[in-house]
């Protein structure tokens, strides 16, 4: 699934492509929007927020916004029209079709997203629809400490909750997907399961997860250790040694979130379960 940092770079990837440009032609692969009709909309920018897609034009005088989210598999790529899609075509879910830069020769590009989880067009003055039950974006240019206290206190609001879980909760705060949630309770020596009001300094974990999405949104390769040969501390690395203690990390289906969020990571070692002597 993807993370903030992926979704951050996609915009931003979307956003030097797009932005400046008129569309020639955007087809919208959903029952609902199949018959908009985007030709001749100036592309304004296209901006993260937490995992969502916000792709904003003018047409007409109309501001508009084409939000989409990548949820588990979906990709934006960008290319020359007529180029060969690197997936299926039947998995593409929006394809906008840019003539050259308005200043500036060019050739025209064409995005599209493949198997898109969302979406959406609306009015660009409606986004909150969209996002508006988002908590604190990690990525988000205005973060600061009001925002850091914003999060540990959405965090704090169910005590009972798993960390791990609270802290995938894209109403919690924005942008945390299943490696970074792995890592950060690993960075933080609890085990993924600790109550969320047995852990001692919130406030510590939201300003981690804030580091690192900020570490590697330009980066190609995500990496939460010091090492990119060793990218992770424990995702991915069920039944391997512990980097640190050279304990089998454990792995398994927990949690109450769907599909392959549920895989969760730990070393039962440097994470013992709340209420045992650490
Ligand atoms: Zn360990």
């Amino acid at each position: 699934m993807p993370e903030g940092d992926t979704v951050y770079r996609t915009a931003a990837l979307l956003d030097r492509a797009l932005s400046g440009r008129v569309l020639e032609r955007a087809d919208l692969r959903v029952p609902r929007h199949a018959t908009a009709d985007l030709s001749g909309a100036a592309v304004l920018a296209t901006v993260p927020c937490g995992k969502h897609l916000l792709t904003r034009f003018d047409l007409d005088g109309a501001l508009l916004t084409l939000h989409t989210h990548l949820k588990m598999e979906g990709v934006w790529r960008v290319h020359r029209p007529g180029a060969r899609w690197e997936r299926p075509g039947h998995t593409a879910r929006a394809v906008l079709l840019a003539g050259p830069p308005l200043d500036r020769r060019g050739a025209p590009v064409e995005a599209v997203g493949f198997s898109l989880g969302a979406v959406d067009l609306l009015a660009t003055a409606a986004e909150s629809d969209v996002v508006g039950h988002l908590g604190p974006d990690l990525l988000a240019p205005e973060w600061d400490e009001h925002l850091a206290a914003r999060a540990v206190d959405r965090l704090q609001a169910s005590p009972h909750r798993p960390l791990r879980s609270a802290l995938l909760d894209q109403t919690n705060l924005a942008g945390i997907g299943n490696v970074y949630a792995a890592e950060l309770c690993y960075l933080a020596g609890l085990h993924p399961e600790t109550p969320v009001g047995e852990v001692a300094d919130l406030a510590t974990i939201v300003d981690q997860a804030q580091r690192l999405l900020t570490l590697n949104r330009d980066r190609p390769r995500r990496v939460t250790t010091a090492d990119p040969r060793a990218p992770t501390w424990v995702y991915s690395r069920g039944g391997q040694p512990c980097r640190r203690c050279g304990t089998r990390i454990r792995s398994s289906s927990s949690g109450d979130v769907p599909g392959r969020e549920r895989i969760s990571y730990w070393c039962p070692t440097c994470q013992p379960p709340s209420g045992s002597d650490r």
